[in-house]
């Protein structure tokens, strides 16, 4: 049986061992003890304070509500924008 891959699978939040700027603003710090949010990338991770989190959850999700609502409206439209690489 194929698994259904997620499309948000390599993100966690955990707490800084250490304290480290922000990846979204190197005007953000995350101090030892923050939490902060994980995002995998192709060669570790990114890690953003909770303000950039917040940002970025939301985009994402209301990215994925646009593509839902595409796809209940089966409003689909090719357009070359659409093609991220
Ligand atoms: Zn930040």
């Amino acid at each position: 049986m194929p698994r259904i891959r997620s499309l948000v699978t390599h993100i966690e939040i955990d707490v800084a061992l250490k304290a480290h700027d922000c990846q979204g603003n190197a005007n953000h710090r995350i101090l030892r003890g923050n939490a902060r949010l994980k995002v995998r990338n192709e060669r570790g991770w990114d890690h953003y304070c909770l303000a950039c989190a917040k940002v970025i959850i939301q985009r994402d999700i209301a990215s994925l509500q646009g593509v839902a609502a595409q796809l209940d409206t089966g409003a689909v439209v090719q357009t070359e924008t659409q093609l991220e690489v």
